[in-house]
């Protein structure tokens, strides 16, 4: 399957051409960086760390999809609205891990999702999946007497907070329970609070060093505490995640899919 790497010189990118190169049945099509990135018109390869394929990055994303059997997405949300409407009309399958998607855009994604294959996920690796199907189990056992918390820790380059991966754990949790998780997340504290409102699900977001993702969701209730948690050694999860996800789109009909479907853990 021939593979395209949108946003191929970020941190993710030059992760997913890696993968995408040591995958046996992918090859990689090509990639695509913002106009007037110093990576437009490099080798693929080299950009990778590896040995040069011929192929040039450009900043054509128009000309990616009519390439690849699908493309791979970890950049901005704009960046991200705009491909998935370049994949709606190309009908090639989009595979987003761009985090930090408002309401707007993830109204845009659906309709793309309405004529072509999309797999969205704030976390590609296999064991974020699990957790979020443990929280979500959790949750529903545990009565409010166990206050929900989600503490997250990423590197300093990242820009939004609390990471999509820690929102997607909440919203487990808020599924578990049963309650809308809008009326329940208490997103930052600061100054003043007052007391912690029964029923709340707390974020708390650290940022430093080159963290490559740790997320805990602890259950604090009267005299015991639990604690799941999840470490990232490295980013190449999420690429092994993402490139597999590019791979099970292969035939299937269009729609708004989550890794959940991709790994079959449903
Ligand atoms: P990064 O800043 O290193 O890389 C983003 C790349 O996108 C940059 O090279 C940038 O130039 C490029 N880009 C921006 N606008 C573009 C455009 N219009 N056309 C083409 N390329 C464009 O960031 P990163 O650490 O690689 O993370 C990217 C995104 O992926 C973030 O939202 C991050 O939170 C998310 N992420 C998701 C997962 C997951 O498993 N879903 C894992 C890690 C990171």
């Amino acid at each position: 399957m021939k593979i395209g790497i949108t946003g191929c010189a970020g941190r993710m990118g030059r992760m997913l051409m890696a993968e995408a190169t040591g995958r046996d049945g992918v090859e990689l099509a090509g990639g695509v960086e913002r106009p007037g990135h110093d990576a437009v018109g490099r080798d693929l390869g080299l950009l990778a760390g590896g040995e040069p394929i011929g192929v040039k990055v450009t900043s054509d994303p128009q000309a990616l999809f009519e390439l690849a059997a699908a493309v791979i997405d970890f950049t901005t949300p704009e960046n991200t609205v705009a491909n998935a409407e370049i994949a709606a009309a190309t009908g090639r399958p989009l595979i987003i891990g761009t985090t930090g998607l408002e309401a707007e855009h993830m109204a845009a994604i659906d309709r793309a999702a309405a004529k072509t294959v999309i797999v969205q996920a704030a976390n590609m690796a296999l064991g974020v999946n699990l957790l979020l199907g443990l929280v979500r189990r959790v949750s529903k056992v545990l009565d409010t007497d166990y206050d929900i918390e989600i503490v997250e820790m990423h590197h300093r380059h990242k820009v939004d907070a609390p990471s999509g991966t820690a929102l997607a754990l909440g919203r487990a949790a808020a599924a578990g329970r049963g309650v809308e998780f809008e009326d329940v997340a208490m997103r930052g504290r600061d100054g003043l609070t007052g007391a912690r409102r029964p029923g709340d699900i707390g974020f708390a977001s650290l940022r430093g060093g080159d963290v490559a993702g740790d997320h805990t969701v602890i259950f604090a209730g009267p005299g015991e505490r639990i604690e799941l948690t999840h470490r990232a050694a490295d980013r190449s999860i999420f690429a092994r995640g993402a490139v597999s996800a590019a791979l099970w789109c292969a035939g299937r009909p269009p729609g708004r899919y989550s890794m959940t479907d991709v790994l079959g853990l449903d």
